[in-house]
């Protein structure tokens, strides 16, 4: 007992539950004041600890803020019967979680090109806004850069981006960066004046328009994994080799029951 409890301490540190926003029923907004520092890199994931049973369960979640804020937010939707959700969604102002002191992953910036097409289904924004709110303030900071992106979000209806739908429109007036919200289900949604179709539908028409391509681009796909499988189909027809195409699932496909007939 004393072993677990040590190590606990050893590897995790105490987060503090300071803002959450509801977006809907089953997603939320969470930030966390964390008792200390963590060094991490834009687009990387932290791994938060929940007792549930008197067992310590651990799950990985996106980085939303940018290193450079001070608390980290995360961007989560509900998963009904999920063994860690349920317990987030019961968190009050000032609740305390565990969150491992190391942030890992390898779902950061590849600095190597100019070009970086981010497609995200939902809750998949979260690294990408990481990595646009560090571009950000490194610029308001005096850094230079000539780098450009292009993210492509979808979810069914449009109430599902968030405020991270007007946090990317605002960030694209400076020319940078070029935000794409696409909404699956138009019909339930009439006054919808955006894109439609899913991320994949749109993803070559938007890439060709501006520019991006094979020749200096990566493209970053998290979220959903039948959209990562979709789009790394399209993208390697489009010529873009394995190292060019970077992923993160959120849950695997063998966890989606099939749809019924
Ligand atoms: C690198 C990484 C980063 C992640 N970042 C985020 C993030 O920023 N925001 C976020 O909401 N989630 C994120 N996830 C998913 C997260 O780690 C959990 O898997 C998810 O929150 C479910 O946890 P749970 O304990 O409630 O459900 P579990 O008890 O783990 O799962 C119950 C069942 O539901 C399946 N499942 C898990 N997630 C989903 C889903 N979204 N839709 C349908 N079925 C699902 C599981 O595979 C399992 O079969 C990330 C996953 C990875 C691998």
């Amino acid at each position: 007992m004393t072993t677990v409890l040590s190590k606990v301490q050893a590897n995790h540190c105490r987060a503090e539950l300071i803002e959450r926003r509801d977006v809907s029923q089953n997603l939320a907004i969470l930030r966390f004041r964390v008792a200390e520092r963590l060094s991490f890199t834009a687009g990387q994931y932290a791994t938060i600890s929940i007792a549930v049973d008197g067992d310590l369960v651990e799950r990985p979640y996106s980085i939303v803020s940018s290193p450079h804020e001070p608390f980290i937010e995360f961007f989560i939707e509900l998963v009904p019967g999920g063994n860690i959700t349920p317990k987030l969604w019961e968190l009050k102002l000032g609740s305390t979680i565990l969150v491992r002191r190391r942030i890992v992953g390898q779902f950061t910036l590849d600095k190597g090109v100019t070009h970086h097409l981010m497609l995200a289904t939902v809750t998949g924004v979260a690294p990408f806004v990481s990595i646009l709110r560090t571009q950000q303030i490194d610029l308001e900071r005096g850094a230079t850069s000539n780098h450009r992106f292009v993210v492509i979000h979808g979810a069914s209806q449009s109430a599902d981006f968030g405020p991270y739908r007007s946090e990317l429109e605002e960030l694209s007036r400076a020319g940078w960066l070029t935000y794409i919200p696409t909404v699956s289900r138009p019909w339930a949604e009439p006054s919808w004046e955006g894109e439609t179709g899913r991320i994949e539908d749109i993803m070559r028409k938007h890439t060709d328009q501006l520019g991006f391509d094979h020749s200096n681009s990566v493209a970053y796909a998290c979220g959903h994994p039948q959209m990562v499988a979709n789009v790394k189909e399209i993208l390697a027809r489009a010529r873009f080799r394995k190292d060019q195409i970077k992923e993160e699932k959120y849950f695997s496909l063998d966890d989606i029951d099939p749809p019924e007939l």
